[in-house]
C-alpha cells in the first residue's frame, strides 16, 4: 500500500467501538458499569480515575471491591506502582489506547469508567496534545470533537446537594470501613511534601484523604507496628477524652468532605466543556435513587426501594442507549 492509499484505508477503516461512562465523583459510575458488563457479557471494564489508577489506598480512594466487580475483567485498577511517580494523561492514553486494541482484537467491548475528565479526553481525542492542558482556562487550545473511536458517552449526573449529603455520609462509611489506618499505614513522616497541599503533592499523595490526614498525623503520629492507630489505649480519635486530638480528627473530617464537593464541581465544570465542545454526552439522571439512599432510614427496604429506582431511571435507559450503538 503506498502512502495515500494507507491513509485511505485509515481515514476509511470503521472505528473500534468504545462505551465511556463519566460522571463526578459517587455517581454510581462504577456500579452501572457493573451492571452493564453483567447485561452486555462480553464487556472489559477500564478505569479512568487517576487516582484509582494507582496500586493501595484503596479504601481511601473509593476503588470498587473485588466482590462487586462480578468476575468482570477489570484494567488500569490499582495497577500502576506509585512510587513510579505520576501516571500523566499522555500515559493513560498510551495504556489505555494498547488496552482498547487488545479488548478490540478479541471481538470485546471496552468501557471506559471513571472520573477524570482529562483521562478520558486524552485517551480518545484523535490528537492529542501533550503540552497543553484544554480543561485550564487560560488554555488557547480548544477541545476537540474528532475523536479516535466511535463513542457512546453516558454521563451519570446527580443533582449537587443531593450528591453532596450522599458524599458526606459516603465519608462516614469510608471511616468506618479503616480509612484512618489505610492512611495511618501510608502515612511517611520523611515525605518532602508532608507540608503542601494537594496541588504541589504527585502522584496517590494527591488522593482526598492524604494531605488532610498527613496534617492530623503530624500533631498525632500514629503508633507503628501496631493494627490499628485507633486501637492504642488514649489514643483512640473519637475518644471523648482528648477534645484537642478530637477536634483535630473532626477537622481532618470536614476538610475531606469539602474537597470531595470541590472536586465535584469541578469535574461537573469539566464534563460542560466537553458537551460544549460537541462531545455527544447522553445525561441519565441518577437523582432520585441517590435521593431515596440519603433520605430514608437503613434496612431492607431501602435497599430495595433504591435498587428498584436505579434500575429504572439508571440502567434501563443507559442499557437501551448501549443497544442502539451496538446495532448501528
Ligand atoms: P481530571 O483533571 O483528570 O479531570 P479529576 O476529575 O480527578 O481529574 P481534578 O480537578 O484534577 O479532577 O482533581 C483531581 C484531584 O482530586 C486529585 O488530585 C485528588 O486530590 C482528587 N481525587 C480524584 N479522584 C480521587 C479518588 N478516587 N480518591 C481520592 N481523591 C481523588
Amino acid at each position: 500500500m503506498d502512502s495515500t492509499s494507507s491513509s485511505a484505508y485509515h481515514r476509511h477503516r470503521r472505528k473500534d467501538k468504545v462505551v465511556v461512562i463519566m460522571g463526578a465523583t459517587g455517581t454510581g459510575k462504577s456500579k452501572l458499569s457493573v451492571d452493564l458488563a453483567t447485561l452486555f457479557p462480553f464487556s472489559e471494564i477500564i478505569n479512568s480515575d487517576k487516582m484509582q489508577v494507582y496500586r493501595g489506598l484503596d479504601i481511601t480512594t473509593n476503588k470498587i471491591p473485588i466482590e462487586e466487580r462480578l468476575g468482570v475483567p477489570h484494567h488500569l485498577l490499582g495497577e500502576v506502582d506509585p512510587v513510579n511517580g505520576e501516571f500523566t494523561p499522555s500515559d493513560f492514553r498510551s495504556r489505555g489506547g494498547s488496552i482498547i486494541s487488545d479488548i478490540t482484537s478479541r471481538r470485546k467491548l471496552p468501557l471506559v469508567v471513571g472520573g477524570s475528565n482529562s483521562f478520558i479526553h486524552a485517551l480518545l481525542v484523535d490528537q492529542f496534545d501533550t503540552e497543553s492542558d484544554v480543561f485550564d482556562g487560560s488554555s488557547s487550545t480548544s477541545i476537540s470533537s474528532e475523536l479516535r473511536y466511535n463513542c457512546c458517552f453516558l454521563w451519570v449526573d446527580v443533582s449537587f446537594p443531593v450528591l453532596s449529603d450522599y458524599l458526606s455520609k459516603r465519608v462516614e462509611d469510608m471511616l468506618d470501613l479503616g480509612m484512618v489506618d489505610e492512611l495511618a499505614e501510608f502515612y511517611d513522616p520523611e515525605a518532602k511534601d508532608l507540608e503542601d497541599d494537594s496541588a504541589h503533592r504527585t502522584g496517590l499523595r494527591k488522593a482526598i484523604g492524604v494531605p488532610e490526614f498527613d496534617r492530623y498525623f503530624r500533631k498525632y503520629p500514629p503508633a507503628r507496628g501496631l493494627l490499628s492507630a485507633a486501637m492504642v489505649e488514649g489514643t483512640d480519635p473519637k475518644g471523648e477524652d482528648n477534645h484537642l486530638r478530637k477536634g483535630a480528627y473532626e477537622e481532618a473530617v470536614t476538610a475531606i468532605k469539602d474537597n470531595t464537593c470541590q472536586l465535584v464541581k469541578r469535574q461537573i465544570g469539566k464534563i460542560f466543556k466537553l458537551k460544549r465542545s460537541g462531545w455527544d454526552l447522553r445525561r441519565i439522571d441518577a437523582t432520585e435513587a441517590f435521593r431515596a439512599a440519603v433520605t430514608s432510614e437503613s434496612g431492607g427496604s431501602n435497599k430495595k426501594r433504591w435498587s428498584e429506582i436505579w434500575e429504572r431511571q439508571v440502567v434501563e435507559p443507559s442499557v437501551k442507549i448501549v443497544k442502539r450503538f451496538l446495532k448501528e
